[in-house]
C-alpha cells in the first residue's frame, strides 16, 4: 500500500522564483489527503497529475492566508467538476464563516457537502480514525492558533507465511491465523497450530509529521519520535534567526535540531522565505546538524517504505 507526500508548494508567506505556498497531498491506504491549500494550489495538482476530485479530507495548519488562500478555488473547481461526495475540512475557527461568506455574495451552492471540523488550539486530539490510520493534531507555537498534523498506520496484522501453509485449512482458519489466534480443531478446540509458525511478523507501521508554521518549539519533540518522515518549517537560514524568532518561524539550524531530538529518520524542511532564491544555504545548513535532510520542492514525491 503506498505512502506519498507529494509536495505542492515549498514556499513561506508569498510565492517567489517559482515556488508557491504551502500545500502537500497525501496517498496512503486508498485515502487521498491535501494538508495546507496555499494559493495555487489547484493549479499544482493538475501540473502535476494529481485527481483532485479523490481528494477527501483537506487538513488546514492555521487561518495564515499563505495555507488556505487556494481553497476557494479549489472548491469552485470541484463543484463545476461535479463532485458530488462529502468532502472533510479541519481547521481552526474561522474556515466556516470565512467559505460560507464567499458562498454567499456569490450567490452559489456547491454541488456537494462541505463537513466542517475545528480544531481545539493547543490540544493534541485524534481527528480522523479509520481501521488502518490516525491523524492527530500537533500543537505548535506561532503567532495564531496553529497544528501540525501527525499521520500514522495502526498496528498492523502478522502475515500468513504462505511457504509454510499446510494443505486443507478451513476459510475461517486461514481468518484465525489473519487474526493472530492459532489455527483449532473445529469440533473439538485443539491447537492444531500455533500462530507464530505459520505467520511472519506485521510489516512496519509507518508515520509522517507535518509541522508548519512554527518557531523552534521542542514542545514538539516528544509527539513526533521516531517518525518515518517530518516536514518541518525553515522559513530562514541561522544568519537571521533575530528574524525567525520575531516572525515565530524556524531556522533550518532548528529544524534539524528538532528532527535530531526526535530520532526521525527523515527531515524535509520547507515554507522558504522569499529572501532566498537560493536554497542550497538552507539544505546545507541543516544538513550539518541532520544529514538526512531533503529540501521539499515543488513536484517532489516522497514515498515511505512498509
Ligand atoms: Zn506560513
Ligand atoms: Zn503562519
Amino acid at each position: 500500500m503506498p505512502f506519498k507526500i507529494t509536495i505542492l508548494g515549498s514556499s513561506g508567506a508569498v510565492p517567489a522564483y517559482g515556488r508557491l505556498p504551502s500545500s502537500q497531498f497525501i496517498e496512503i491506504k486508498n485515502h487521498y489527503f491535501m494538508i495546507d491549500c496555499g494559493e495555487g494550489a489547484q493549479l499544482q495538482l493538475m501540473k502535476y497529475d494529481v485527481h483532485m476530485h479523490r481528494i477527501d479530507h483537506i487538513f488546514i495548519s492555521h487561518l495564515h492566508g499563505d495555507h488556505y488562500l487556494g481553497l476557494m478555488g479549489l472548491l469552485f473547481t470541484l463543484h463545476l467538476n461535479r463532485r458530488a461526495t462529502d468532502l472533510h475540512l479541519y481547521s481552526h475557527k474561522g474556515l466556516d464563516e470565512i467559505i460560507t461568506t464567499q458562498l454567499r455574495y456569490s450567490k452559489s451552492a456547491l454541488n456537494f457537502k462541505i463537513v466542517f471540523h475545528t480544531l481545539t488550539p493547543e490540544k493534541q486530539e485524534i481527528i480522523f480514525e479509520d481501521k488502518h490510520l490516525t491523524v492527530e493534531t500537533i500543537p505548535l507555537s506561532h503567532k495564531i492558533a496553529c497544528s501540525g498534523f501527525l499521520i500514522r498506520e495502526k498496528n498492523k496484522p502478522r502475515r500468513i507465511d504462505k511457504d509454510k501453509l499446510p494443505q486443507g485449512l478451513l476459510i475461517q482458519q486461514l481468518v484465525d491465523l489473519k487474526n493472530g489466534a492459532d489455527v483449532v480443531d473445529q469440533n473439538t478446540g485443539a491447537v492444531l497450530y500455533k500462530n507464530e509458525d505459520l505467520t511472519l511478523p506485521p510489516r512496519k507501521s509507518r508515520s509522517y509529521a507535518y509541522c508548519s508554521d512554527t518557531q523552534y518549539y521542542e514542545g514538539l519533540v516528544k509527539q513526533v519520535q521516531d517518525v518515518d518522515v517530518l516536514y518541518h518549517e525553515a522559513t530562514f537560514t541561522q544568519e537571521d534567526e533575530e528574524k525567525a524568532s520575531e516572525t515565530m518561524h524556524s531556522t533550518a539550524r532548528q529544524a534539524a535540531h528538532i528532527a535530531q531530538q526526535a530520532t526521525v529518520k527523515k527531515l524535509l524542511i520547507g515554507h522558504f522565505s522569499a529572501r532566498y532564491k537560493e536554497l542550497s544555504p538552507l539544505l546545507n545548513e541543516a544538513v550539518t546538524v541532520f544529514p538526512n535532510t531533503y529540501l521539499a520542492q515543488e513536484g517532489n514525491t516522497f514515498t515511505i517504505d512498509e
